[in-house]
């Protein structure tokens, strides 16, 4: 061997050698930037942030251009559970929902491992349906398995085409998106604990522990900005007697069916609860007394004028009877005390009305420590 061709080869060694440790380096800058990715991800406490990590934090950690997130959301346990947590939809353009596990599976590959390459027109409306104006032209379909169980899929689409391109490796994203299912299903299970705390299992509405929690919050708010706040407390009439007549299932429907109602006519901010045995309890913010009389009037015009099946086309009527009390709040107060004495004035309202025959409203004003009726 000569002296040129030992330095050809030496070269040649060099620039392989080079490209070794390039390669080295860049995955080690892909390991670190895995790490913290999962580390994000890992940050979550609940499913609504969870998703804005995803769609938002990582999207600009990833320098990626597009990120979309699409569920497989059979039951509408997902949507639901983000409706109740007052998740704004309108702020995550990129988070699709699929009413069957079919409507995604029929996207992916067989094996379901990674789609990379060009975006076909087709996977464009599918994957980023709402990018219309800024459509990515290269992506990165990988779907999200939970104990082999297809559950969605993260999107990630670029501008340029040599982002995402066919054939090249993708244990990175797999290792990656095995994290995002796991840490999917266990905000959904984190959800689901919370919830079930927190709601009656016969009707579906809030129970009573909710409702006391949020009413220090409501109380607080309302000192706060100094603006009223009301609070019904909705029975029904005689329901030992309908129990007794009709049997106790029957019951249970009715109790459904009125808390169905009652919930109807409540706006996103109040709070309703089954406070009891057949009793609901509400929260009405930002409700002085007269708007506070008129929705408990509603609600008892409703639930009297309704019919409830009994048995195949045979009905019967329930009455509810509702007491309101409204604060007016002041500053300096205890928002404890006051908590207390709403509701109590709300009860005893709630009392009055049965007591005056039942199937009616009535209502009361606390300001400064003072109660007045509203009889009107
Ligand atoms: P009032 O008009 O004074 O409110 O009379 P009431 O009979 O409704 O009141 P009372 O407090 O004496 O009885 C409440 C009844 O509500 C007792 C029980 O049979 C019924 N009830 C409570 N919880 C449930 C439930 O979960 N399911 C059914 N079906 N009935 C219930
Ligand atoms: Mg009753
Ligand atoms: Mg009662």
């Amino acid at each position: 061997m000569n002296a040129d061709s030992l330095y050809d080869e030496n070269t040649k060694l060099r620039l392989q050698l080079k490209a070794y440790v390039a390669q080295a380096t860049e995955n080690e800058q892909k390991f670190l930037r895995l790490n913290a990715n999962v580390l994000r991800l890992l940050a979550a406490n609940d499913l609504a942030s969870l998703i804005d990590i995803i769609l938002n934090q990582y999207r600009a950690a990833a320098q990626l251009d597009v990120v979309t997130l699409t569920l497989i959301d059979a039951e509408y346990e997902i949507r639901r559970t983000l409706n109740n947590d007052d998740f704004n939809f309108t702020n995550y353009p990129g988070l699709i929902f699929v009413d069957t596990w079919r409507g995604l599976r029929k996207w992916l590959a067989e094996d379901f491992s990674p789609l990379l390459g060009k975006c076909e027109d087709k996977q464009l409306e599918f994957f980023f349906p709402r990018y219309e104006l800024l459509e990515p032209v290269s992506m990165a379909i990988l779907p999200l398995m939970r104990n082999r169980k297809l559950v969605g899929s993260l999107n990630l689409g670029s501008y340029q085409e040599s982002r995402f391109i066919k054939g090249t490796a993708t244990s990175f994203f797999e290792q990656f998106t095995s994290v995002v299912a796991i840490c999917t299903e266990n905000a959904l299970n984190q959800e689901r604990i919370k919830q079930l705390g927190l709601i009656d299992p016969l009707t579906g509405v809030h129970n009573r522990r909710y409702f006391d929690q949020r009413l220090d919050e409501e109380i607080n708010r309302a000192v706060r900005t100094r603006k009223p706040i009301s609070c019904l407390f909705l029975d029904i009439d005689y329901f030992k007697k309908f129990n007794d007549e009709h049997g106790h299932q029957i019951g249970d429907r009715v109790l459904q069916e009125v808390a169905t109602i009652i919930k109807a006519q409540m706006r996103r901010s109040d709070v309703m609860s089954r406070y009891g045995g057949e009793e609901f309890a509400a929260i009405l913010t930002n409700t002085d007394i007269i708007l506070a009389t008129e929705i408990a009037e509603r609600i008892r015009f409703i639930i009297a004028n309704n019919k409830y099946e009994l048995s195949k086309e045979i009905y019967s009527n329930i009455t509810i009877s509702v007491g309101v009390a409204t604060l007016l709040p002041e500053n300096n107060c205890d928002i404890e005390e006051i908590g207390r004495t709403l509701i109590a004035q709300a009860d005893n309202a709630l009392y009055e009305a049965k007591h005056k025959g039942r199937n009616q409203v009535v209502s009361y004003v606390i300001q400064n420590r003072k109660i007045y009726s509203n009889a009107r």
